[in-house]
């Protein structure tokens, strides 16, 4: 699958739609999820145009990859998530039910996350 310039993540990177950032440097911007599953629901994504995990971790820079671990992590900081904890997930591909094709973290927080993910039906 070739990367759609015109998902909705690409659209907000390049400054056509608005988002309510929370970080933003070379490599990486953050915002806030418009549709917020927790008290703290933020999305982490790479600026450059991958749509998966797959895609960025062939194909990105070590710079890129560092950068976005990196800014994952100062996120979730900067939200005051440490204390109480937090959640990282990355919905990729069809059966994780991936909405938006540009690779992107959700970051969790703000109230007991529970145990991992529901079982799925087996
Ligand atoms: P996923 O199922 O992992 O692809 O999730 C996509 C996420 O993007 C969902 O949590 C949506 O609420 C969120 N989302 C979609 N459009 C926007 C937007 N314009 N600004 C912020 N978050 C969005």
């Amino acid at each position: 699958m070739d990367y759609d310039d015109g998902n909705i993540f690409a659209r907000i990177l390049r400054g056509e739609i608005p988002c309510k950032k929370v970080f933003e440097d070379e490599h990486t911007l953050a915002f806030h999820d418009i549709n917020p599953q927790t008290p703290i629901h933020v999305l982490v994504i790479p600026k450059g145009a991958y749509i998966s995990m797959d895609d960025f971790s062939t194909k990105a820079s070590d710079a890129e990859i560092a950068g976005f671990v990196r800014a994952i992590g100062k996120v979730a900081r900067d939200l005051g998530a440490l204390e109480g904890g937090y959640r990282i997930l990355s919905n990729n591909g069809p059966n994780a039910h991936q909405d938006v094709q540009h690779l992107h973290i959700h970051i969790f927080a703000g109230k007991n996350l529970g145990r991992m993910i529901k079982p799925a039906d087996k």
